[in-house]
């Protein structure tokens, strides 16, 4: 990879599947967004792309369709927003994500968030990692989401003003699955960003481009890994929490109700974005969550009903429900994405014209490659496009695997190299 290549990955920008084009990422903490960044960045996306942006699973937008000559004034454009890309991409701590917008506790999560990404985003520190850094917040374990992140925190008690958190370890998907592992309990909110820093400073130490920190864990085991960061000299430290008032954007819920308007495989243009930022400002004091199922939501203003505010963000984006009722995930694929080896979209349009009604209730995710980044084996089913094979005619097509979760930890492979035609038997009356 060549210098610039990398220079960009770290400003989150990856080069397109089409030549001579790029997309450029934008961080979110905890997935939580101003109507007017919104706003922005819909507008660099009219302006400079080609209308479009996709949603991520770690609460991040896309903007696909850039051009190379173009890619520094998008950076201005998205700064004067306040918005950053840095490190969002490449060997760096990505976005800090959240999968616990709706719960009662989440302004003290996002609080979180925007400290850890304060501290360790564009900090030269932790930049050219072996490989990227993924730090995610959970206010519970039931989604599993704290198994497949380099550092995965987990609230385990809010008291009086006072968090603290039990830290997961070395999880990660990709072709080598693995379950992050417990590292300490109920650590207070002072000890979370030196221990963060220990591991990351084991982790750049040890690990060889372009391994994850679950590549220590399995050379090293989680004993002798555990020893390397205890005897780090930052990690004794105590940083305290921010004093003063927070900026946390989410406010507690008080009795407010939560709207959340599904968004197909993640895929808004800049007219919908806007239209659901001019709602927000009116109805949710201008604030967006990206959910971790790449849908848009809001909290809204006391005395709003969801129902109704949805029924209108349909009518007027046109965004349709289309009927998988705990989310369907899916990626760019070969759509968008250089590693992709399906048309991802087009694979989820036939699921849901072809999934029973059993089938719809479970939560769906359709992944272009064993990158996984719509996290496949964390969903009830799971479709991951394992590799592509030759026909008699020399056609190359894609091989499905399949994952099941049946337990709390990371769902299991049930089937291996489906063509798409038995992929789609074997889905279809599945419950
Ligand atoms: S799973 Fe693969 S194809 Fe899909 S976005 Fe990630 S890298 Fe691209």
């Amino acid at each position: 990879m060549s210098a610039q290549l990398s220079d960009y990955r770290l400003d989150g920008i990856y080069v397109q599947r089409q030549s001579g084009f790029f997309m450029q990422r934008v961080k979110l903490p905890a997935g939580v967004v101003s109507a007017g960044q919104a706003r922005a960045i819909a507008a660099v996306a009219a302006h400079f792309g080609q209308g479009t942006i996709h949603l991520t699973t770690r609460g991040s937008m896309e903007i696909h369709w850039l051009k190379e000559d173009d890619l520094a004034q998008v950076k201005r454009e998205l700064a004067k927003a306040g918005l950053t890309s840095r490190g969002a991409c490449g060997g760096a701590v990505r976005g800090i994500t959240c999968g616990s917008q709706g719960v009662q506790g989440f302004p003290v999560l996002e609080s979180l968030a925007r400290r850890l990404h304060r501290h360790f985003t564009g900090n030269p520190r932790f930049e050219r990692l072996p490989k990227k850094f993924k730090i995610g917040l959970e206010a519970d374990s039931a989604s599993g989401r704290h198994l497949i992140q380099d550092v995965g925190l987990v609230m385990a008690k809010n008291e009086g003003g006072q968090s603290c958190y039990d830290i997961w370890i070395a999880g990660g998907l990709g072709r080598e699955p693995r379950p992050g592992f417990l590292l300490f309990k109920q650590v207070t909110e002072e000890r979370i960003i030196p221990i963060i820093e220990a591991i990351l400073t084991v982790y750049a130490a040890h690990a060889p481009p372009p391994k994850r920190l679950k590549f220590l864990a399995s050379e090293f085991g989680e004993a002798k890994l555990r020893q390397l960061i205890e005897t780090e000299d930052c990690f004794g430290d105590k940083i305290p929490p921010v004093s003063g008032l927070t900026d946390n954007l989410i406010t507690e819920a008080d009795g407010r109700q939560r709207l959340e308007l599904p968004v197909f495989a993640g895929r808004l243009t800049a007219e919908q974005l806007t239209t659901i930022a001019a709602a927000a400002d009116t109805y949710a004091d201008g604030v967006l969550m990206v959910t971790s199922d790449q849908d848009i939501a809001m909290l809204l203003l006391a005395g709003v009903d969801a129902v109704v505010q949805r029924n209108t963000l349909q009518l007027l984006t046109g965004l349709a429900s289309y009927g998988f009722t705990n989310g369907l995930r899916v990626c760019p694929g070969s759509h968008e994405c250089r590693m992709g080896l399906t048309a991802t979209i087009d694979l989820a349009h036939e699921l849901v014209a072809q999934i029973g009604a059993q089938g719809r209730k479970l939560s769906w995710a359709v992944s272009g490659c064993s990158n996984s980044c719509t996290q496949p084996q964390l969903a009830d089913v799971g479709i991951m496009t394992a590799r592509q094979s030759a026909d008699e005619d020399g056609q190359k097509t894609a091989r499905f695997d399949v994952y099941r979760r049946i337990d709390t930890g990371l769902g299991q492979k049930v089937h291996i190299g489906l063509t798409k035609t038995e992929l789609i038997e074997a889905l279809q009356s599945i419950e």
